[in-house]
């Protein structure tokens, strides 16, 4: 950690999952970076859910990981618990999530921060932007002193106004603990940004002996574990147990007693909360039919004796949630260390940043994490990279790095963000992704390899690695299309943890021997289990063997999806050129062409994406673009 500059060429406002991510890969892109934070302390830190991954989630991670992330690095080293959800269903949807220890987590993120080249840390608050002809030139800090910059990233999390709410106590905050950002609201709406209201929220934390284990039923992890990095080689870890219980009839009469108890239902909180995390209240009213929902009891951390209660995230009064907690199987007699609680904070509707995540309006300023409205470590963690790198490529002269929606969630996410905008905290599903059955978990390296080695954020000892992991992957594919089946199989179905969960295909014969062994996985007529058993896969290994057979047992739906991708490619290889803007364009719909102007898709499937611009809007577009085309002497696109 050096001394703080008069200058740094990139500065990071914010080390939480965007701003470390942002700041590494830039300053291993040669930037040299100031990271302004409030405190060292809260670097990385999850305020919430003790876990990285999850459904979406963990195929971000392996993306932000094969891209020279750190995120997935970090996750291995302070796991506690490894888990692959959705093995019951097909691989598309098969996403990692580990359980973290918390305070290992800054912890080491701290040292790679410290330890990391071309990174200044500094401790201070921003509370302005210093901005000179719609162009970014520093920030001004709390202690009176200005930092100059050629390009800023921005990522305060949910510290733009934050505002707790317990009950009907309300405490200006970003997080509990730690300070309220006020200042930066108040420059972004003075540079003309428009700024909405979000609230997200916790549960409770209760104390470790104070739980009765043996009324619950103990979740697992997976053996062996599987680490989320590339470039992690084996994962030793005793991993630690969580614990299912559910809310039962009793908690729900308490919740629905205590409803106008609750700033939620009080009408104080006025920032919109996350659909699919929703508060306990939200569950037992818009899920009222349901008789009990599910609790997770997850530690903290290894050392930490405070749990979290996943499931009950609340802002109902501190006496309530005691209460409450006590009607749940297993903690009856548990001791809440701290309250859950509602945070509402500000966020600037991601429409007003371009693909790269630089801001249209301002040059040189970059928003990235939830700022632009998503909610996770994970989404937080992948634009960071993106704006890092982007931020990085400018500053070097050289073309941005935009991720396609079939490339990568990635590219899922920042072209909803940036087209559709969002009105409600953004959160990864794989059925946003159109293209999920070529965008999972196992095949994130090969996706991303050469956009890696493109923009320069893998050295060659990790693009080796890379490389390596491919290359098992594909051998195992040609010794299974190469190799006889000695037996004929069982049929499926009688065989568990078959590859992928889709029944034999319709007509498929029972296979003879000597037939393909490729065959019988395409078929579904051998389980995982059995190619992992077998001494000629071995030498490639479970990770390699298990994908080999995901790249065959699905081969005709990838196939379909790759001409899909194929025919969706010439829209959106059709660019929608600049010059379009100064054209009257009556014939497009009011709201169309105010969507249209507003956000400039970059090409026509972009545009086809905005929500209220019609297909009708569509074909003006087509015929301008194609005249435009011939005025600059271009062949017409492909058809
Ligand atoms: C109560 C709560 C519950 C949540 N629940 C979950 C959950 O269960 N799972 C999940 O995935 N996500 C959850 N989130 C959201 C998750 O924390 C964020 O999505 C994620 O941390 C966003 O990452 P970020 O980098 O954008 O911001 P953060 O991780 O919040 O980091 C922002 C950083 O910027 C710093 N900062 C802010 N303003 C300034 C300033 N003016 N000057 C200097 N430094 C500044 C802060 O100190 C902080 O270190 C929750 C958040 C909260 C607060």
């Amino acid at each position: 950690m050096m001394e703080t500059r008069r200058h740094y060429p990139l500065l990071v406002v914010g080390a939480g999952h965007a701003g470390c991510e942002a700041a590494c890969i830039a300053a291993k892109m040669g930037i040299e970076v100031g990271l302004v934070t409030m405190s060292f302390d809260s670097v990385a830190h999850m305020p919430c859910n003790p876990a990285i991954g999850g459904l979406a989630k963990g195929q971000l991670v392996r993306e932000i990981d094969a891209l020279g992330g750190i995120m997935g690095r970090m996750a291995d080293r302070a796991g506690i618990q490894f888990k692959m959800l959705n093995r019951g269903r097909g691989p598309a949807v098969w996403s990692p999530r580990a359980q973290q220890d918390k305070v290992l987590y800054r912890a080491i993120m701290r040292e790679h921060l410290a330890r990391a080249e071309r990174v200044s840390l500094i401790e201070a608050l921003v509370v302005d932007f210093l901005v000179v002809h719609d162009r970014v030139r520093g920030v001004s800090l709390g202690d009176g002193r200005t930092i100059g910059a050629d390009a800023v990233i921005v990522t305060p999390g949910t510290f733009l106004n934050g505002l707790m709410h317990v009950g009907d106590a309300t405490y200006a905050g970003g997080r509990v603990g730690e300070g309220a950002a006020r200042g930066i609201s108040g420059c972004l709406a003075d540079l003309g940004f428009r700024l909405v209201r979000l609230k997200t929220g916790t549960p409770p934390r209760v104390e470790r002996d104070s739980i009765d284990f043996a009324r619950m039923s103990p979740q697992r992890g997976d053996e062996p574990p599987r680490p989320f990095s590339h470039f992690t080689d084996l994962l030793e870890v005793d991993q630690i147990l969580c614990h299912l219980t559910l809310t039962t009839a009793a908690t729900h009469d308490l919740i629905r007693e205590n409803l106008h108890r609750s700033p939620l239902y009080t009408g104080k909180i006025r920032g919109i909360g996350p659909r699919y995390c929703p508060s306990i209240e939200d569950k037992v009213v818009r899920f009222a039919e349901k008789p009990a929902h599910q609790i997770f009891l997850e530690p903290e951390g290894r050392e930490t004796r405070e749990y979290y209660v996943n499931g009950l995230s609340t802002s109902l009064p501190e006496e309530v949630q005691r209460e409450v907690l006590k009607t749940i199987p297993g903690l009856e007699a548990v001791e809440m260390i701290r309250p859950g609680y509602a945070v509402e904070y500000d966020f600037v509707p991601p429409t007003q940043i371009k693909e790269t995540l630089e801001t249209r309006s301002v040059a040189g300023l970059y928003f990235a994490g939830q700022l632009n409205g998503t909610s996770g470590y994970e989404e937080a963690a992948a634009q960071g990279l993106l704006a890092g790198v982007n931020a990085a490529l400018a500053l070097t002269g050289r073309e941005p790095l935009i991720l396609g929606r079939e490339e990568a969630y990635i590219g899922v996410l920042i072209d909803d963000l940036v087209t559709k905008g969002t009105e409600e905290p953004y959160r990864m599903f794989t059925s946003s992704a159109e293209y999920r059955l070529l965008l999972r978990q196992d095949n994130a390296s090969e996706r991303l390899a050469r956009r890696a080695r493109e923009v320069g954020t893998l050295n060659a000892e990790e693009l080796r690695r890379l490389e390596e992991v491919s290359t098992r992957r594909w051998a195992a594919v040609d010794r299974m299309r190469s190799t006889r089946v000695e037996t004929p199989p069982h049929r499926a179905g009688s065989l568990p943890h078959q590859v992928g969960s889709l029944p034999p295909r319709a007509g498929s014969l029972p296979r003879q021997a000597g037939s393909l062994l490729a065959h019988a996985v395409r078929d579904g007529d051998v389980s995982l289990e059995d190619l992992l058993g077998r001494d000629d896969l071995a030498e490639f290994g479970e990770e390699a063997i298990e994908s080999a057979a995901i790249e065959i047992r699905y081969e005709g739906y990838i196939e379909r999806q790759m001409r899909e991708v194929e025919r969706a490619s010439r829209s959106e290889r059709l660019e929608i050129p600049e010059s379009l803007y100064t054209e009257p364009l009556r014939e497009l719909s009011s709201e169309g062409r105010e969507k249209i102007f507003r956000l400039k898709p970059r090409t026509l499937a972009q545009a086809s994406r905005i929500p209220g611009v019609s297909p009708a809007d569509i074909s003006v577009l087509v015929v301008y673009a194609e005249r435009e085309r011939r005025r600059r002497g271009h062949a017409p696109a492909p058809a």
